[in-house]
């Protein structure tokens, strides 16, 4: 837990969330500010900054939280979406605890902006 950190502090009830799955290691809840019509992040529960900082004993986790996106877009309507996980600002990270954008329900266009 990081006292300054958002996400933590939506883990720790302190702010809330609109979650869709829970679980001992990660909290999967809808973003505030949806891009698409499906929009959430899956994040860890322990504060890991962003992908560039996942170390060895983080792997299982990251794992899982990549499954679990794909397993709650298919389980919410979704064959097609997107996962986007932002590493530094110039990335567009704006919450340095690392959270996996799931996104679905309107076209993307390749590459990213
Ligand atoms: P980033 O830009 O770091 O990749 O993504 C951060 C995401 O967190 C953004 O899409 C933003 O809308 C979302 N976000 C920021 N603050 C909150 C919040 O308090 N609650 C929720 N549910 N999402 C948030
Ligand atoms: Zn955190």
């Amino acid at each position: 837990m990081d006292d300054n950190c958002l996400f933590c502090k939506i883990i720790a009830g302190d702010i809330p969330a609109d979650k869709l799955y829970e679980d001992e290691d990660i909290l999967a809840f809808h973003d505030i500010n949806p891009e698409a019509p499906l929009h959430f992040l899956v994040i860890p529960k322990k504060h890991i900054i962003g992908p560039g900082y996942i170390d060895e004993t983080d792997q299982e986790i990251i794992g899982k939280i990549l499954r679990k996106g794909g397993e709650l877009a298919k389980e919410n309507g979704h064959e097609s979406f997107r996962l986007v996980a932002n590493n530094g600002a110039k990335a567009g990270q704006t919450v340095f605890h690392f959270h996996l954008h799931v996104m679905g329900g309107r076209p993307f266009s390749w590459p990213p902006g």
